[in-house]
């Protein structure tokens, strides 16, 4: 059987663009677009002859949003299954659901802590300023 290799989506397939004011509190933030880094990493992963998903934090109702977006960045026909958690914890939910992943790609620190597996901390867009 193929090993499974897991990916967040906001801020690690995706990247978010923050804008500041003067006073250094944060004024917006955009939707960046695709993390080409990432999204090559996935490619690559799936090409290796891994099972890859996506698993996110995301409500239910987010789906369509996610599908077309993954369906933008050329990925979409290469995953074996999205996921949405609803706000559960991503660890806590594969192994409830019988996903055990050799590896997963997140930018939030607090999810990676709950995984077993080896995880791989992916950093936030420039724009953050090496915030996490
Ligand atoms: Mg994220």
């Amino acid at each position: 059987m193929a090993a499974l290799i897991t990916f967040d989506f906001d801020d690690t397939l995706t990247q978010t663009i923050a804008t500041w004011e003067e006073d250094g509190t944060l004024e917006d933030t955009e939707f960046g677009g695709p993390n080409l880094v990432l999204i090559q990493c996935l490619k690559a992963c799936a090409a290796n002859g891994n099972e890859v998903r996506v698993v996110t934090s995301r409500h239910k109702r987010w789906e369509k949003d996610t599908l077309e977006k993954l369906n933008a960045f050329g990925v979409l026909h290469l995953l074996a299954g999205v996921h949405h958690t609803g706000g559960e914890w991503k660890a806590d939910w594969m192994s409830q659901n019988g996903l055990d992943p050799i590896k997963h790609f997140d930018d939030d620190k607090e999810e990676l802590e709950r995984f077993s597996c080896e995880t791989v901390k992916v950093p936030m867009h420039e724009s953050w300023r090496g915030m996490d």
